[in-house]
């Protein structure tokens, strides 16, 4: 990897376009991933774009050239993104973030990866045995969480369809000393995606399947042929601290799943010798299910078949279900099941990361960087809840982009002594715009800058009694027979008027939406038309309390610490628990809310096309995606203040050479002093501002000029 990169391979920084459109945008993209640079800065934005091949950008030679320098003296890169991250953090002891977004393949969890081993490859110099514990454990975490979030589908064994936050705890000589995962989106809300994976699952009907399964061979029970990967889970998972009991309920446990998700079930003729109207298909799967999970097998049966109900007072019946009720309580039950396990699995990492010698000096109180790698806009020619969910997200993530975007720059000038020009009102750091697709106006230096602001949006999500959220709970809540259709129609009155809210029902005229079943949201992003259809039930996430019951008499000790909530008896469950919608949007909120209080880095993540194939890059794919990220606005807002920054001594060992007084040394008293002469000389000191450490360049046009004089040079 060069050092450097020559005019032949595109800008290195959207900011320094011609101008900012869609056009100039992807030409640079395509122009740069064709000459393998795969990342591009806007400021100190990093857009990636998956190579779908190794490139010899990564390992220990290529972080020996990224330690310790600043964002600009190389070629953009992840680890100079991880570098800023972690200088910025250990000089000023700020906790920051690393905010990893892109579509499902974009390269969010391989970025992750090379950021961790980043910060792993150049913290504790004097290996100090705690710490190497604790970065190996970092490190291998994310291989195992990523086996369980791949375990169930082995149509695309690369994305994981979890959102995951970890934090890195520093202790005051910035190493790593321990860390934190939360995990998103699995968490109840995932469910249109993993009945598709059941489906799948039912497909495996090959017994072989099963013997491998059962004998505990596979953690990775669908990828067969991935003997290594296996064993490089196993490993991780034994480093971790898993014991080899806990590794074989774990096996058990993913192979009860499979089991109870082939589990069929046939109505009888009424009568029979149980007063039962309903049988499974294949008595020797409950068998199996009851084995693996260590439960009574007429327990199972019965928790199959019938559910008991509180008849008032201590009175307990037994009810039996339907073939559907039968089938929705399986289905919820492997996915309690396999959620459960999860978060088993992430408690227990976090256990063991957990700082253990708080640095007394600090309270206590380590700095932390966080990684988030969440994945982006999801929009698909039918979109549920699920998709619904994660838009909502990141509706939540833009507008903490833009806070933070904007608060970052307000405050740099401010620690740089750079008088703000305020020429309009600024935004509200917590905006509230009713109505309208509105502006908020960004003003640095007497620029304006338009950018939309979407706070309306979450608004129509998250407010409480009427948003889409409230409403839909409202719905859940009802115990009579609350449809999807009279959802969309309350919907509908509510928000009739909202500027960013459609349905057929109030635009009968647009044939894209149908009646009674979808509704629209015009995301920041672009539009998104949601089918109504299991909105609720989604939301509900029932799961019958026996099932609980159950699993909680488990004689499996790991199983039965996963249902604690199984201890109640039917007649005291009454209070109803939080809807999937409501725990996610608690999540997102708390999430939201500690990003915010970090120093935030982006890394923007595109998939180049949908083949997963090298070298290709589809432009309608990418066009999509860019607009999706606001990737434009974002240049936009850039350039609007100052389109570069660099500290003086850095701006002067780049461009001395240009200049009669600051070759090969100044004798100027200051760098600043110099830096002024500099460009004084090249008649470009009115486009600068002169922070205390840093020269502040408008226009991306004097960077050029300054570029085009190095290069007569050299
Ligand atoms: P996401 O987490 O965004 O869904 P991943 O990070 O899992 O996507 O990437 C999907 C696949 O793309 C990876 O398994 C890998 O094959 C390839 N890939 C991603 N980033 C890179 C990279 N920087 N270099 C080479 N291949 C990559
Ligand atoms: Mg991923």
């Amino acid at each position: 990897m060069e050092d450097d990169e020559g005019p032949e391979c595109g800008k290195p920084d959207f900011v320094l376009l011609d101008q900012v459109t869609m056009e100039d945008f992807m030409e640079n993209l395509k122009l740069r991933f064709e000459k393998g640079r795969i990342y591009t800065y806007i400021g100190e934005v990093l857009v990636s774009v998956n190579p779908y091949q190794e490139l010899p950008l990564y390992g220990p030679e290529a972080i020996a050239r990224y330690q310790g320098r600043e964002l600009y003296e190389r070629p953009p890169h992840l680890y100079a993104v991880a570098n800023a991250a972690y200088r910025a953090m250990k000089r000023r002891s700020r906790d920051t973030c690393i905010v990893i977004s892109g579509e499902s393949g974009a390269g969010k969890t391989e970025a992750s990866k090379h950021i961790m081993q980043y910060i792993a490859a150049v913290t504790n110099p004097s290996q100090r045995a705690e710490v190497e514990r604790v970065k190996d454990v970092l490190l291998k975490s994310t291989c195992v969480l990523e086996a369980f979030g791949n375990a169930r589908t082995n149509r695309n064994h690369n994305s994981s369809r979890f959102g995951k936050y970890m934090d890195i705890n520093f202790d005051f000589k910035g190493d790593p000393v321990g860390g934190h995962i939360h995990s998103y989106l699995l968490e109840k809300v995932l469910r249109g995606c993993e009945d598709e994976e059941l489906q799948e699952l039912h497909l495996q009907r090959n017994p072989a399947v099963y013997n491998f399964t059962r004998q505990g061979a596979g953690l990775n029970v669908l990828d067969t042929d991935e003997k290594s990967h296996h064993q490089a889970v196993t490993e991780a998972m034994r480093v971790i601290g898993f014991s080899p009991e806990e590794v074989a309920s774990v096996h058990r446990i993913l192979a009860a799943i499979l089991h109870l998700g082939n589990i069929e079930f046939v109505e009888l003729e009424e009568n029979n010798l149980e007063q039962r109207r309903l049988a499974v298909t294949e008595e020797v799967l409950v068998d199996h299910v009851a084995e693996l999970t260590a439960t009574p097998r007429e327990l199972v049966l019965r928790c199959l078949l019938a559910r008991t109900v509180a008849s008032g007072g201590r009175e307990v019946i037994e009810k039996g279900h339907t073939a559907a009720e039968a089938s929705y309580a399986r289905d919820a039950c492997a996915k309690a099941v396999y959620q459960r396990l999860f978060e088993w699995v992430v408690d227990r990492i976090n256990h063991v990361m957990e700082p253990r010698d708080r640095d007394p000096r600090r309270d206590g109180k380590d700095t932390v960087i966080g990684v988030l790698d969440i994945y982006g806009f999801e929009v698909f020619p039918v979109n549920s809840f699920e998709q619904f969910c994660i838009n909502y997200c990141n509706e939540k993530l833009q507008q903490l982009f833009i806070q933070l975007i904007l608060k970052q720059e307000q405050e740099e000038y401010e620690r740089e002594g750079i008088a703000w020009q305020t020429v309009g009102a600024r935004p509200s750091l917590n905006p509230r715009v009713p109505g309208g697709r509105e502006m908020g106006g960004g003003t640095v230096l007497g620029r304006q800058v338009e950018y939309f602001n979407n706070a309306t949006i979450v608004d129509l999500v998250e407010r409480p009694h009427r948003g889409i959220l409230a409403v839909l709970d409202e719905a859940c809540s009802t115990a009579g027979p609350i449809t999807d259709r009279i959802f969309l129609q309350t919907l509908d009155t509510h928000h009739r008027h909202h500027p960013h809210y459609t349905s057929r029902q109030l635009c009968p005229t647009d044939k894209t939406m149908e009646f009674g079943r979808d509704f629209r949201i015009k995301h920041y992003a672009g539009d998104v038309t949601y089918s109504v259809e299991g909105f609720i039930d989604k939301n509900r996430d029932f799961l019958f309390q026996d099932f609980k019951r159950l699993l909680y008499n488990s004689t499996d000790p790991t199983l039965r610490a996963m249902w604690p909530d199984g201890q109640q008896d039917i007649t005291e469950v009454t209070k109803r628990p939080l809807t999937a919608g409501t725990l996610f949007k608690n999540s997102m909120v708390a999430l939201v809310e500690n990003l915010a209080s970090k120093e935030p880095f982006y890394v923007r993540c595109i998939k180049p096309n949908e083949d997963k194939v090298a070298g290709k890059l589809d432009e309608g794919h990418c066009r999509h995606q860019v607009a999706y990220l606001g990737l434009l606005e974002n240049v936009r807002v850039r350039r609007a203040g100052f389109a570069s920054r660099q500290p003086y001594p850095r701006f002067l060992l780049r461009y001395k050479m240009t200049c009669e007084y600051t070759w090969p040394n100044h004798l100027l008293g200051s760098d600043k002093a110099a830096v002024g002469a500099l460009l004084e000389q090249h008649g470009l000191h009115g486009d600068v501002a002169f922070g205390h450490s840093k020269l502040f360049i408008r226009s991306p046009r004097t960077l050029v000029t300054l570029e085009q004089s190095r290069a007569c040079l050299i």
